[in-house]
């Protein structure tokens, strides 16, 4: 089943932290929903959150801890983002020292951390997933390969990058980067752009925290538009922000290449497709959302040894994406594909014949204090407190 907003925000950890503001802010594509699950609390009954603050001291402080998912059906996909990298100085969701910590804690309790095509495979064999964690990276920046690839190889990790296809050809650097770009390279502070069918935007601001602010303002407004009205009015942005736009990604936004992709499958890290120009697919046309999922899986085939047979939706939240595109994955003979909003991977879904086109993650955090909700999400807490909620 598909989730409802609600449901999704029901199955966020109740010691979250806001470890997604970033990423929601530059894009707020993949985990807008985790972020803005982490800042709704619920109306959490007293009595159930003291009862559930003790199971998870349990869990996560205890060497006997419970470890609730071992002889279940239910896996645990994480979703990560970018990595720091000091030669390209970019923004990124995740420390080294904070994922370092997490993998180390995952290998220290002995956690099976898999391939994802293993845990899609595992399923549809009708083996259970006892727990299996499998790791996920969206989109195809250089830092995934420069570090983050090398991180998950220091703790012998398998992991799968999902990659924009089009953007390791060169063909492109992403839109969230563009308006990005636009916001810290102009000198103007105040700027009036069309967009779509609503009356024009404007943006102003003085100081950083408005900057941001507007920024996010334009680009979600952005995600609301068709594809093509999006990408006209960025450029219409840069223009009335004074900005030249490089024709090329800048290195802070660059895309790794084929050859470091191929490099990075010696050391564990495999890689999906994610379309070719990471539109939001629901607001294509047919003969785009076809495109973009088609021509990204053949790219993925051409250039690496070990293409995965999964797909991953841009944004991929609730209304990104729908039947039309689960058809066509289907159609081309891919395992399913995942989901940007949170929860567990079932093996119950992916032998879905409809379900398995919205398989769900939890998003990684981006440091230690992250901790609890991983200890969280890995030992089954998460699902025991689902069930306690009837969600
Ligand atoms: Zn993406």
């Amino acid at each position: 089943m598909r989730q409802t907003p609600t449901n999704i925000q029901s199955q966020i950890g109740i010691f979250g932290t806001p470890f997604a503001k970033l990423q929601s802010r530059r894009e707020g594509r993949d985990s807008s929903a985790i972020d803005s699950a982490h800042h709704t609390r619920r109306d959490d009954d007293p009595d159930d959150m003291h009862a559930l603050r003790r199971l998870y001291r349990l869990a996560v402080a205890n060497p006997l801890m419970p470890r609730l998912l071992r002889r279940s059906d239910i896996g645990v996909i994480f979703m990560l983002h970018r990595f720091p990298d000091p030669q390209l100085a970019n923004q990124a969701e995740h420390e080294v020292a904070g994922l370092r910590g997490i993998l180390e804690y995952l290998r220290r309790k002995r956690f099976e951390i898999i391939p994802l095509q293993t845990m899609f495979e595992r399923a549809q064999a009708g083996q259970p997933l006892n727990g299996a964690i499998a790791l996920t990276v969206d989109d195809g920046y250089l830092d995934h390969a420069s570090i983050g690839a090398r991180i998950f190889a220091e703790f012998d990790c398998p992991s799968t990058t999902f990659l924009t296809t089009g953007f390791l050809d060169g063909l492109l650097w992403f839109w969230w980067d563009k308006i990005d770009y636009i916001v810290r390279a102009t000198a103007l502070r105040k700027m009036t752009v069309a967009l779509g069918d609503a009356a024009p935007l404007t943006l102003q601001w003085n100081t950083p925290a408005e900057r941001n602010a507007a920024q996010d303002t334009f680009t979600e407004a952005c995600k609301r538009v068709p594809d093509a009205e999006k990408l006209a009015a960025i450029e219409r942005f840069a223009k009335a922000a004074e900005v030249d736009l490089p024709a090329k990604a800048p290195k802070t936004y660059s895309p790794m290449t084929w050859d470091e992709a191929r490099s990075c499958e010696t050391i564990g890290m495999t890689f999906g497709p994610h379309t070719v120009t990471h539109p939001i697919l629901a607001r294509t046309s047919d003969a785009q959302s076809k495109f973009e999922i088609q021509e990204s899986w053949r790219r993925v085939q051409a250039e690496l040894a070990k293409p995965v047979p999964v797909f991953a939706y841009p944004n991929g939240q609730v209304d990104d994406f729908g039947e039309r595109e689960a058809q066509t994955i289907g159609s081309l003979g891919l395992l399913g594909s995942v989901v940007g909003y949170v929860g567990y991977a079932t093996g119950k879904d992916i032998r879905s014949p409809r379900d398995r086109f919205y398989v769900k993650r939890f998003g990684m955090p981006g440091d230690l204090n992250g901790l609890p909700d991983v200890a969280q999400f890995v030992t089954g807490l998460e699902h025991v407190k689902q069930r306690i909620r009837g969600t």
